[in-house]
């Protein structure tokens, strides 16, 4: 993927309370993504290009320091952007915590980014297992997520796993058999299975999807389940 070095970013949402817990946060979408998930939301950011500078950003940042708790980097997949360590460096200098949301594949990337402590949270994306992973991001990444999660469990760094669900590409089976990869990977806390919406636009056309998952009955005594959507 060519970098927009000079815009990266999409768009910003100036305020949520939703995406990072107890805190209230803008969110930055990155443009740009080396996956292309059969059910994402978002195919404008994708395949898009940024229109947004870091100097803009950073203004907007300013004028929210003492207001908001937090930046989030989303996109897309933020990590693509080297770059971008250096505006979390100055976020965190305005006292900003800094949430990442990845897809997991740039696993070195992160591992410098918890070295230098310049993130507090992350949201990984566990988006199949190895023998579905290419059909669903349309990407051969699962081994880079494998080692961003490793690298999250080794540095007991605070984060959380999270799945969209579409029924037809993720059948219940498979469900249990990820949340058997994590506890294999001693992975304990909460995993968030996110409904695919239906009728939204996404990068491909699927089917309708059903909301069938018992969030108890998946739930073990190390991992518990949350349903969102
Ligand atoms: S859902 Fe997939 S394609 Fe869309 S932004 Fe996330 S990783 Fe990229």
């Amino acid at each position: 993927m060519k970098e927009n070095v000079s815009t990266p970013i999409y768009s910003i949402t100036p305020f949520t309370l939703l995406d990072y817990a107890h805190q209230s946060a803008c969110i930055l979408w990155f443009a740009g993504c080396n996956m292309r998930c059969l059910y994402c939301y978002n195919p404008e950011i994708v395949l898009g290009k940024g229109s947004i500078s870091f100097e803009k950003t950073l203004a907007f940042l300013h004028s929210r320091k003492n207001l908001l708790d937090a930046v989030v980097f989303s996109g897309g997949e933020c990590l693509l952007h080297k770059n971008i360590a250096d505006l979390i460096i100055e976020v965190k200098k305005m006292g900003f915590l800094v949430k990442i949301d990845t897809n997991g594949s740039r696993p070195m990337f992160l591992k410098k980014l918890i070295e230098k402590q310049l993130i507090d949270y992350v949201a990984l994306d566990f988006k199949a297992l190895p023998e579905h992973f290419e059909k669903i991001t349309q990407s051969v990444l699962f081994p880079q997520f494998e080692n961003s999660l490793d690298l999250l469990l080794e540095n007991q760094f605070p984060f959380e796993v999270r799945t969209t669900v579409h029924s037809e590409l993720i059948p219940e089976k498979d469900i249990q058999q990820m949340i058997a990869y994590l506890e294999n990977k001693k992975y304990s806390g909460n995993y968030y299975l996110q409904y695919f919406v239906n009728g939204v636009k996404t990068l491909e056309n699927l089917g309708h999807s059903l909301k069938i998952l018992n969030a108890e009955k998946l739930s073990t005594s190390k991992i518990k389940i949350s349903i969102r959507g």
